[in-house]
């Protein structure tokens, strides 16, 4: 075969079954079609996480190919895809597909909890419907670290690769990995892909891969991947647990040419971290004793506002840790990104050095049980607008829309205020502003996890406290009204047991 046709395409979005649903609007900023996939896949500062950019890379330094690519849409963590924008993206895509002709493989990048009104198990459809439009060629594909891998998800791709990095920073690498192994199928080698779910449903703040089980989880599947040769990936994924999926659960998917050593290898692996299960554990901070930590806090103290995280379908717009800081006093607080389109607004029609009663959350009931109205005396510090590149963490070298913003005074709280909905996870997203987070006593940030590779050098981790407020990325799962995870799951189901298949 002198130069392969291989089809680029994807799908990628982590729903949050308590979030409002997200419609076409929420795939636009991160929709790429046709010349303009590939235009991103290779530029160095790009749209994409970067999976296509490493898969391209290593196709071309492999050799001769020729890229065919299709449709890729991509939306910010939300609420399940309207029904109607689910079916317009999976039809054009399939359409995209049909019209490309011969194809002798295919790339998709997906996320793996993704929901729609209508389907939980969006990827399952997508690859089941690749598989019937390509018949025997190669598929291979991608997935977030948090992806509910369902069956098909697991059984119809030839070959399944994970993010193993938790914040998510080997995209690229995946990307490049995945490359690798088209190019071993189209050199004539099978693989199997074997399946093993936990029913385990970590917090995801018990998700990090610096340290702790996880992290020792991952390190087991690369020592098994390492020994041996018959296995080509090892992939850990540790599911999302507010899809509410009935995929849902931490999952070890194995890839490799020998079926029943795969199967063996993912049996052994769950089987191993089902042991550690009760080290799946989280401690967070309660808003009282936060509060005064940043009262009294001499360095740089970072307080994750981890329940209200748009990278897993927060609103970024809750109040309750912002409220008691204001109430507080506390100052020397660098606080963000707040999500309120009509506050950034206003702040824009004021202008720089305004005065002002900023109403944050000004359409909401006062009894909305996350994000109630708050009032406060503001200034108007700076004001701006368009996309920012980001600069360190998950964000790095991709563009970044925040919308129109405004950082604002509120007494010793200086508050980035945003359009866009988005985890703040780079410090770009201050420094842009003029805003040193170095130079902030207390630094909030509304996120889960990914900022820690983006704030990593304005505290250490023992300066930072996962503090618990109210949100729909509440890392206790008890507060969730959970109807189609599986059960019993482990820990919101004590006598949950996993035994050998
Ligand atoms: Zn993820």
């Amino acid at each position: 075969m002198s130069a392969p046709r291989i089809a680029l395409c994807g799908f990628q979005i982590e729903c949050n079954r308590f979030a409002p649903p997200a419609g076409l609007d929420a795939f636009r900023a991160g929709w790429l079609e046709g010349p303009a996939l590939l235009a991103d896949a290779r530029s160095p500062v790009h749209n994409n996480l970067g999976e296509f950019n490493g898969f391209v890379a290593a196709m071309d330094a492999a050799g001769p190919w020729q890229p065919v690519p299709l449709l890729f849409a991509r939306a910010q963590p939300d609420g399940p895809v309207t029904a109607a924008a689910w079916a317009g993206i999976r039809d054009r895509l399939f359409a995209a597909l049909e019209a490309a002709g011969r194809l002798d493989g295919v790339f998709c990048v997906l996320h793996g909890a993704a929901l729609a009104e209508d389907e939980d198990d969006p990827e399952g459809v997508l690859v089941t419907g690749i598989r019937r439009r390509i018949g025997m060629a190669p598929l291979v594909v991608t997935c977030d670290l948090h992806a509910n891998v369902s069956h098909s998800l697991a059984a119809v791709p030839d070959a399944f690769v994970g993010y193993r990095t938790n914040p998510h920073l080997d995209m690229r690498d995946r990307g490049a990995e995945a490359a690798l192994l088209l190019r071993r199928i189209l050199a004539g080698e099978r693989f199997h892909v074997a399946m093993r779910r936990l029913p385990l449903v970590p917090p995801s703040v018990s998700l990090l891969t610096a340290s702790g089980p996880y992290a020792e989880a991952i390190a087991a599947g690369q020592a098994l991947a390492a020994r041996e040769p018959t296995i080509a990936n090892v992939s850990v994924m540790g599911g999302f647990a507010f899809s509410d999926s009935p995929h849902g659960g931490m999952s070890v998917v194995v890839t490799g040419t020998d079926a029943e050593r795969a199967e063996t290898a993912a049996e052994e692996l769950a089987l191993r971290i089902w042991t550690m299960r009760r080290r799946f554990t989280v401690r967070l901070t309660p808003i009282a004793e936060a509060v005064a930590r940043a009262a009294a806090a001499e360095e740089t103290l970072i307080l994750a506002d981890v329940a209200d995280n748009p990278g897993g379908g927060g609103r970024g717009n809750t109040t309750a840790l912002l409220a008691a800081l204001h109430a507080a006093g506390v100052h020397g607080v660098l606080a963000g990104l707040f999500h309120d389109p009509a506050l950034a607004e206003e702040a824009h029609a004021l202008g720089q050095g305004a005065r002002f009663v900023a109403r944050l959350n000004r359409a909401n009931p006062p009894d909305d049980p996350f994000a109630p109205p708050l009032a406060a005396e503001a200034e108007v510090l700076v004001v701006s607008d368009g996309a920012v590149t980001g600069r360190r963490g998950i964000y790095a070298g991709v563009r970044v829309d925040l919308g129109r913003r405004a950082a604002l005074r509120l007494d010793g709280i200086t508050l980035v205020v945003v359009s866009a909905r988005i985890q703040c996870a780079d410090p770009v997203f201050f420094e842009h502003l003029g805003l040193d987070p170095r130079a902030a006593r207390v630094v909030v940030v509304k996120s889960r996890g990914h900022f820690r590779a983006g704030f990593d050098e304005v505290a250490p981790p023992e300066r930072i406290l996962e503090v618990d407020a109210p949100g729909l990325t509440s890392p206790v799962l008890t507060r969730f009204a959970f109807r189609r995870l599986p059960r019993p799951i482990y820990p919101l189901d004590e006598d949950a047991s996993f035994e050998a298949a």
